[in-house]
């Protein structure tokens, strides 16, 4: 995997073409970008058209040891491995792995490890908080963590079938279930994980036919 990589953008309203080069690697120095995913946003320079970028690409922070991985075909985590750029296999040992199958999943993982919060917490969080709004809402389609607020709460963003709102958990909620994950969740091992809310289901599935 090459650190950057060049894109022929054609616009799909007017037809303007436009070679850009975005990074494939992307460092702490794009980190708001990745964020809210402005980085893989192209503007046509013609019409203003908005294009969204999709290319795999992978989220680098050395001194906090985070490697986030974007790849938008399944594979698992042996496959992985083994495609792991060369230059990273020896300097990413013990770094926290993960790989994300969506652009939007991926922006939010760099949201939350570049917070400091532990990524299975938010998922478990997420998937009860879905749970029960979805008693009320059926349109409720998907959730996201997208930032502490000012006094220190979780706020999420949330997509029904109106369009996005968002919703404001409290950070005493979030120390509640860390303390359970820490406490009652193995340790993850060096390996590439995908901690999403699929995975949060499975752990609450896992739970239940345990009790
Ligand atoms: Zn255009």
């Amino acid at each position: 995997m090459e650190t950057t990589r060049k894109i022929n953008c054609i616009c799909s309203k007017c037809g303007e073409k436009e070679e850009i080069e975005l990074p494939q690697i992307i460092t702490e120095e794009n980190r708001r970008e990745t964020e809210d995913l402005s980085l893989f946003k192209w503007k046509c320079p013609k019409c203003g058209h908005i294009l969204k970028l999709l290319y795999p690409c992978m989220y680098v922070n050395e001194k906090k040891k985070i490697l986030i991985w974007y790849i938008n075909d399944l594979k698992d985590t042996e496959q992985l491995e083994r495609e792991l750029p060369e230059r990273f296999q020896q300097s990413t040992i013990l770094f926290m792995k993960r790989f994300c199958h969506t652009l939007e999943e991926f922006g939010e993982k760099v949201r939350v490890l570049e917070g400091g919060l532990e990524d299975r917490t938010i998922e478990l969080l997420k998937i009860m908080t879905f749970a029960r709004m979805h008693i009320s809402d059926e349109t409720i389609e998907r959730i996201y963590f997208y930032r502490r607020n000012e006094m220190n709460n979780c706020e999420f963003t949330i997509f029904t079938r109106e369009g996005p709102s968002g919703i404001t958990l409290p950070f005493s909620m979030y120390e509640e279930i860390n303390e359970l994950v820490e406490r009652e969740m193995p340790v993850l091992q060096d390996r590439f994980y995908c901690i999403d809310l699929d995975w949060a289901g499975e752990q609450i599935m896992q739970r239940k036919s345990e009790e």
